[in-house]
């Protein structure tokens, strides 16, 4: 069957073949009845007068046919199919007036008149028709003689060749507006064929595309892209990945109809893994261009000789402008290379390639954070064992140093070296309470919160026992408080003591000018408020956040660290208040020219956490409250 047209270009062309291999049949036909001529002049009537001009009209009408075929290379068939047409009216005119009083050769116009009307149709023939009614009436006039026959029945013979052509015409029209429709119809068929392999196409790459991005794994994304491909391809679909610092393309998935040659080509590509720039594959991988072979490149860097592979297609796996790999799909003679195959393989190529990126980037970013959780538990562990080291000796300094002021005090009374135990006792103190921090720290990180007891107490008491302890150490410093008779509570009291402290101290210190300090709490329906107000250096508003973090200190304009402090407190104070199930906040001085707020929120009653939703943390196991529901 010929292949069928596509499009209206393709039709021109499609009937434009259709009138070439007609020309070239008539051509044939012209060249046989030129052949039966010439046998018939020669053998069968040899005395026939004008005999030799005849022949050359008959060798003349041969060589033209001859020349047809070569003609049809260069020039359209309509042309050539025009300049016949005048060849063939010009030598039966000519044959008509050499063999005018022998044999009847008009009848060959009725030849010419039909080729004219299957070449050009229904007008053509009716106007050729005309034209060699004329001619043949004036060869006759010219030739005749008063009572010729010829001349009597020039008449009919001129109504019969107007006959002719008109029904020469018709049933060209027939013949040609079949073959046209014909042609039409399969060009329908064949563009309705080629759309429903365009949807199908479309439906089975938007289904690959999703089927690429169903995991973040990166080997199960290669598979996925092997498998989905290789049914569309050849026998065999590797996907290589580029490994940038050996230069190589690794095979990483393979997959495909041909079992045998799979196999074969996968452990082929496994013990060559092809280096980028050689051979077919690792072009593509170099130069990022879809490339295919038929022939073996030097050295059959590829395997196609090896493994007896017909062809070999690859084409480039990009992200972004990156080349991640290569797509490379071959076969043997049972399954020929063709532009489809090509066109798929790009086509899942193109969605292969943000898939695998994707998935990529998830294993680094799992890689880098299975290190990130390593190291953060080494520096956790590193912390945990200094506090405890630091922790022992700090004890039997205090320890000691109190034995021996009770001595001291007892045998001579209030002495500068008791003093001097005071300051030691006070500095120790201080470095306990750095210790205590960072165990604290450590303990949050490693179980991600701080363990609380709870406990019911009374908080407005206890934050009036530890403004008078702070005040007791800071002579010098006004501390307001305003607290109701009592503020009953259900929370860890060491803990909430520890926050009280920190904020209180915090005031102190950051209020180098000695400026009042003032502490409140109160209910707020099912929970209670504290606040501790300054009027200090303040904190900037886009800082404020970053206070509660780790470490964090706020420098000076100068960039120096004026307090001294590790920036721990108030990291360890939100854990606390988050353990409780409240909120810690900071907030400028708004009564005060400078000077921060702090304050925190906790409820008045929180539910412990069932055991088993503690981190395990082989601590003994403590309290992390919640919210009581309602
Ligand atoms: P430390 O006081 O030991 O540095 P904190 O965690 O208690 O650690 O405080 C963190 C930082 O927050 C401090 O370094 C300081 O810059 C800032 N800060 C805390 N409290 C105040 C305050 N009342 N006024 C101004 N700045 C404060």
């Amino acid at each position: 069957m010929e292949p069928a047209p596509d499009g209206p270009v393709e039709l021109e062309r499609h009937l434009e073949q259709q009138m070439r291999a007609q020309e070239r049949q008539l051509a044939a036909v012209r060249l046989g009845m030129a052949a039966v001529g010439a046998l018939l002049l020669a053998f069968v009537i040899p005395d026939l007068p004008g005999r030799l001009a005849l022949l050359v009209v008959v060798g003349a009408i041969a060589a033209w046919s001859l020349l047809v075929p070569w003609l049809l290379g260069r020039f359209p068939a309509r042309e050539v199919g025009i300049v016949s047409t005048v060849i063939d009216m010009a030598a039966v005119t000519i044959a008509v007036y050499v063999a005018a009083d022998a044999i009847d050769i008009y009848l060959f116009y009725g030849l010419v008149i039909l080729a004219t009307a299957l070449r050009f149709g229904l007008g053509a023939s009716l106007w050729s028709s005309l034209v060699m009614s004329g001619m043949y009436a004036a060869v006759v006039v010219v030739g005749g003689t008063l009572g010729d026959a010829r001349l009597e029945l020039l008449p009919v013979r001129i109504g019969y060749l107007i006959g002719f052509g008109v029904v020469a015409g018709l049933f060209s029209r027939i013949v040609i507006g079949r073959a046209t429709d014909n042609a039409r119809l399969r060009q329908r068929v064949a563009e309705e064929e080629q759309q429903r392999e365009q949807i199908r196409e479309r439906e089975l790459l938007s289904r690959l595309g999703r089927d690429f991005g169903a995991s973040l794994d990166r080997q199960a994304t290669l598979d996925a892209v092997a498998e989905g491909a290789a049914p569309l391809l050849g026998g065999a679909t590797i996907v290589f990945v580029v490994d940038d610092p050996e230069r190589r393309l690794l095979p990483e998935s393979a997959a495909g109809p041909d079992a045998e040659l799979v196999a074969a080509w996968r452990a082929h590509a496994e013990t060559r893994p092809p280096r980028l720039a050689e051979g077919l594959i690792g072009a593509v991988g170099a130069t990022a261009v879809a490339r295919q072979a038929t022939e073996i490149a030097t050295g059959d860097p590829d395997g196609m000789r090896e493994l007896g592979i017909e062809w070999l297609l690859a084409v480039p796996i990009l992200a972004g402008g990156r080349l991640l790999g290569v797509l490379a799909t071959a076969g043997r003679r049972d399954r020929p290379l063709n532009e489809r195959i090509g066109r798929l393989a790009e086509a899942v190529a193109e969605r292969a390639g943000p898939a695998i990126q994707n998935a990529q980037l998830w294993s680094d970013l799992q890689d880098r954070m299975s290190r990130e959780r390593a190291a953060q538990r080494i520096k956790d562990d590193f912390l945990s064992i200094v506090s405890h080291e630091l922790r022992t000796p700090l004890t039997s300094i205090q320890g000691y140093s109190q034995l021996l002021e009770g001595r001291l005090r007892g045998s001579s009374g209030e002495t500068k070296e008791m003093a001097h135990l005071r300051v030691i006792r006070s500095q120790v103190g201080r470095m306990r309470r750095l210790v205590d921090d960072l165990l604290d720290v450590s303990r949050i990180d490693r179980r991600g919160g701080v363990s609380i007891e709870p406990i019911d107490f009374d908080l407005a008491e206890e934050l009036r026992d530890a403004v008078s302890r702070i005040a007791r150490e800071h002579t010098d410093r006004r501390i307001d408080v305003a607290v109701p008779a009592s503020l009953p509570v259900h929370a860890d009291r060491d803990r909430i003591d520890q926050v009280l402290t920190n904020l209180i101290e915090n005031a102190v210190k950051y209020s180098p000018d000695g400026g009042p300090i003032a502490v409140s709490a109160e209910g707020r329906g099912g929970e209670v408020e504290v606040r501790v107000a300054d009027t200090g250096v303040g904190i900037p508003a886009e800082h404020r956040e970053n206070v509660f973090e780790r470490f964090y200190q706020a420098d000076d304009d100068a960039g120096r660290r004026r307090f001294g402090g590790l920036g721990l407190g108030l990291y360890i104070s939100r854990a606390i208040v988050d353990a409780h199930g409240g909120r810690i906040w900071v907030a400028a001085n708004g009564d005060a020219p400078s000077g921060s707020v702090f304050g925190f929120r906790i409820p008045r009653v929180a539910m412990p956490l069932a055991p088993a939703e503690i981190a395990p943390t082989g601590e003994p196991p403590a309290f992390v409250l919640r919210r009581r529901d309602g």
